[in-house]
């Protein structure tokens, strides 16, 4: 069985293309009278962005803080009861990086369906079509702008609602947003992109349409990351995220996600610096792709945090290796059909402890 999946409707991409934004949403508006529910990262409040947000009357700014902990279950249930409070919803709109898109796909997602958000970390769990929902990306990396999960920590795991419901309908890529995020944030999540190109190039599941999106995105990233950032280099990045997503949409991550969902879990390592923490250590599955990630580390002058597994009590591993050796389809991409066999708890524990 092929897989079928959705795409984002509308794309626009350029310098100053968020400029379009308040056009773009009033014919959202013509479409389906309602509210727009934006949310915002929370590093924008009282800075220009926040103040070229085409707000109107009805509309709803949530400032979002995303600096304590990466998005949660509760924390979308919270933002849905919040959202349905202003009424008929017409639209939802997430600017930010990763973690305010995903959080915007989410409560898009459950503002028609019943229950609490963790009820549907899986995969094809929503039933009823989400609002219609748009992202704009102040971070370039996750590739959450193409992808049809939101990454969501719950009670039991951190695991995404892959659902074509989260799909967005509208994206706004411009690439002057991006420009003023901390360097060494940029290149955490530009790593993000990086591995997953290496992750889909080396797994089982690869594909010509994987291919022709991962090969791209990743020269785009050695183009960009193997010397000294320069203003170009935000429109290059921003399409390496988008095609690196595209990539991944047809087939997988792989070991570095898997571990870095169990770290994400326990420790609270954010995604960005728990990839980058635990894709140094696997020389033995992605040779190359760990060369030139430490090559670019050396250029970009990034340390990364070590000892972050140091003094982790017993039942502290167990859950680290049980929530990454959870995540089946990503062994299977990176190792194949016998990963279990590969991949023991033993060995996983053994990565663990040099991170
Ligand atoms: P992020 O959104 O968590 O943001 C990291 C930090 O950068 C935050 O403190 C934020 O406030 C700040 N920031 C964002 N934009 C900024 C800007 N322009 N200027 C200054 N500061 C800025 O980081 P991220 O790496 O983009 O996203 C990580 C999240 O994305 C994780 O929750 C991860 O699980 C998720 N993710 C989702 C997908 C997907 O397909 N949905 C894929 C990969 C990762
Ligand atoms: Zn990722």
């Amino acid at each position: 069985m092929f897989r079928n999946f959705r795409m984002v409707s509308r794309v626009v991409f350029g310098r100053g293309s968020f400029n379009q934004a308040e056009e773009i949403f009033e014919a959202r508006r013509q479409e389906a009278p309602g509210a727009l529910v934006f949310l915002v990262d929370d590093v924008f409040r009282g800075k220009p962005l926040a103040a070229r947000v085409p707000k109107k009357e009805k509309d709803l700014l949530i400032f979002v803080d995303v600096k304590p902990h990466e998005p949660t279950t509760i924390q979308v249930d919270a933002l849905t009861k919040e959202a349905a409070a202003a009424g008929k919803v017409s639209a939802v709109i997430g600017i930010g990086g990763g973690s305010v898109m995903d959080l915007a796909k989410a409560v898009a997602v459950m503002l028609t369906n019943p229950g609490s958000s963790a009820d549907y970390q899986g995969w094809d769990l929503p039933k009823v079509p989400s609002i219609w929902h748009a992202g704009v990306p102040t971070l370039s990396g996750t590739g959450s702008e193409v992808s049809r999960t939101t990454v969501l920590t719950g009670p039991v795991r951190k695991l995404g609602i892959n659902s074509d419901y989260s799909v967005f309908d509208q994206i706004i890529l411009d690439p002057e947003l991006i420009a003023d995020a901390p360097p060494d944030q940029r290149f955490f999540t530009g790593m993000d992109c990086f591995i997953h190109c290496v992750e889909s190039l080396n797994g089982t599941f690869l594909n010509a349409f994987s291919q022709a999106y991962g090969e791209k995105a990743e020269d785009v990233c050695r183009e960009i990351f193997l010397k000294p950032w320069e203003t170009a280099s935000d429109d290059k990045l921003m399409m390496a995220s988008y095609c690196g997503g595209m990539s991944i949409a047809y087939s997988q991550v792989g070991v570095c996600h898997a571990l870095s969902y169990g770290l994400a879990y326990v420790q609270g390592v954010r995604h960005g610096v728990g990839n980058s923490i635990v894709f140094d250590q696997l020389s033995e599955f992605y040779p190359k792709g760990v060369e030139e990630f430490r090559a670019m580390m050396e250029v970009h002058k990034v340390s990364l945090p070590r000892g972050v597994t140091k003094g982790l009590n017993e039942a502290g591993f167990t859950k680290m290796i049980s929530v990454a050796l959870s995540l089946e389809p990503l062994w299977q991409n990176a190792l194949g059909p016998d990963w279990k066999a590969v991949m023991t708890p033993e060995r996983a524990r053994a990565l663990y402890e040099k991170m």
